[in-house]
Formats: structure tokens, C-alpha cells, sequence
């Protein structure tokens, strides 16, 4: 099934203030796209709106389209809690319930969406889905220990974990590497690569080298001030974009002249 993302003139708001204006992108399915650009651009604000997690904000709303397979997420008689379990988010600091089981850590969304499930059908998605975030062989003869337990990196593929067991099409990252020292980075990294091949993921990251490693696509947005809306400049395959990008600000942010 195709798990195609295609943003159309899109602007977002908060209340009045515009912070993303008229971005129009394919994700392609199947492959990590990295967004990157300078602090305050729009990469967050962007990234929450492909999910419908931006318009939790009072005030913030969006013009414009999101389709997933054609199907235009913000169209009329869409679900938005639907939208966030079929578009699974990871954020910046590991946010595993802390007094809850790795377990049920790994439950956690699925019990939030009402599902009912058996006990051993429970066990099956609590393997496959620490199996499917690289957590398993760590945490098995624990799992009924609390997951604050667990190291910073450990943490953030509980979290993937926790996303993965709700079955979604895509996964949105929020800078999930940046509370994380350099061995889980790569951890998470590696986890990536090996996700691909079943979920669409769109990373947002200030690490340019991150970028280059772990994304097919990478998208630049920058901003031309403040309180000036964040626009996408441009949008490539990632070894283009950081050996020959059209756009001189794409180059300038990419060999570290600004940013
Ligand atoms: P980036 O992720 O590229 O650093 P953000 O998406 O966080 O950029 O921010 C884009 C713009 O939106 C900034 O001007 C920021 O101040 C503004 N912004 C972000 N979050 C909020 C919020 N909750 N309320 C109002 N403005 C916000």
C-alpha cells in the first residue's frame, strides 16, 4: 500500500501569527525525508501539522492540504485522533509513562485508542513491537520494571516502540537523537534505516550530519527574520542537497556559513 504524503500550499498558523507559509511537498513513502533549516524556521510547527498534532494548540490552525494516499487529512468527516494513530510521533525527550511497565509502556497507545486485546495477543505485540524498535533482547527479563528504569537511549526506542505497537503508516521524529549521547545516537540511527521498509519517516534534526546519514530526502526551510513566516526553500535527494543544491541559502546552511 502506498503511504504517499503530499502537502498542498500549505500555511499554518498560531492565532493570527503565520509560522509556516505555502509549503507544498510529496514524502515519499517508504523512505526517511529529513527536515532541516536554522532554529525557529518552522520544522516542529510543519512536522506537528502532517499529523494534526499543531491545532492542539488553542488557536492554531492551518490552510491548505495534507493528503495521505490522495485522502486530504484535514477534509471534512476526518477523524484527527484516527490521523495521530495512523501518523505515530517520537519527540525530542523520551516521554515513556515513568511509573508504568515497559510492558505497558509498549500498550500504552494501544489501550488509549479502546482497543480491546487478548492477553497472549498483548504478549505477541509487546515482542514484536520491542523486536521492531531494536529493544527486545534488553528488556525481556524485565518488562514488568518501570521504564524510567531504562538509559536516555533505551527510553526513546521504548517510545518508538510504544508508537510502532499502534500499527501506524508513518512516523514522525522530532529531533529524537538530541538528549542522546552519541551511541544511542546511533542506535537510533541504525533502527531507522531498518524501518524504512515498513513505515514512511519524516525526522526533523539540527544535526546536518544526521541528516546526510539517515535520510533519502531532505527538505530545507528558512526563515528570512523574525516574526517573518518560515518557508521551504528546497527539497531533494539528500546527496544533492548538501554536494548541489540549487538554492545559495541551501549551500550557506549546509557548509555551516549560517544557521
Ligand atoms: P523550528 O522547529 O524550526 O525551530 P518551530 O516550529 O519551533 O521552529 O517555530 C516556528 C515559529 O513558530 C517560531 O516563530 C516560533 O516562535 C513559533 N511557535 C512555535 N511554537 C509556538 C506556540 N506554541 N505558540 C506560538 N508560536 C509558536
Amino acid at each position: 500500500m502506498s503511504q504517499r504524503i503530499d502537502v498542498k500550499d500549505l500555511n499554518i498558523y498560531y492565532g493570527d501569527f503565520l509560522a509556516v507559509e505555502g509549503v507544498s511537498m510529496a514524502i515519499e513513502p517508504k523512505s526517511v525525508t529529513a527536515f532541516i533549516g536554522p532554529s525557529g524556521c518552522g520544522k516542529s510547527t510543519f512536522l506537528r501539522s502532517i499529523n494534526r498534532m499543531h491545532e492542539v494548540i488553542p488557536g492554531a490552525h492551518v490552510q491548505g492540504k495534507v493528503e495521505l494516499e490522495g485522502v486530504d487529512l484535514y477534509g471534512p468527516g476526518i477523524d484527527p485522533v484516527a490521523v495521530r494513530r495512523n501518523i505515530g510521533m517520537v519527540f525530542q525527550r523520551p516521554n515513556p509513562f515513568p511509573t508504568m511497565s515497559i510492558r505497558d509502556n509498549v500498550l500504552a497507545g494501544v489501550k488509549l485508542n479502546n482497543k480491546r486485546i487478548s492477553k497472549s495477543d498483548a504478549e505477541e505485540l509487546v515482542e514484536s513491537s520491542l523486536r521492531g524498535a531494536n529493544l527486545w533482547n534488553e528488556v525481556k527479563d524485565r518488562l514488568e520494571k518501570p521504564g524510567s528504569g531504562l538509559s536516555g537511549g533505551q527510553q526513546q526506542r521504548l517510545c518508538i516502540a510504544r508508537a510502532i505497537a499502534v500499527k501506524p503508516q508513518v512516523l514522525l521524529m522530532d529531533e529524537p537523537c538530541s538528549a542522546l549521547d552519541p551511541i544511542s545516537t546511533l542506535a537510533i540511527e541504525d533502527l531507522i534505516q531498518q524501518l524504512k521498509s515498513e513505515y514512511t519517516i519524516v525526522i526533523v534534526t539540527h544535526n546536518m550530519q544526521q541528516a546526510a546519514r539517515v535520510s533519502d530526502r531532505t527538505a530545507f526551510f528558512n526563515i528570512a527574520g523574525t516574526g517573518r513566516p518560515g518557508k521551504l526553500i528546497e527539497m531533494d535527494e539528500t546527496a544533492t542537497i548538501f554536494s548541489a543544491p540549487r538554492e545559495k541559502a541551501t549551500e550557506d546552511y549546509v557548509s555551516g556559513r549560517f544557521g
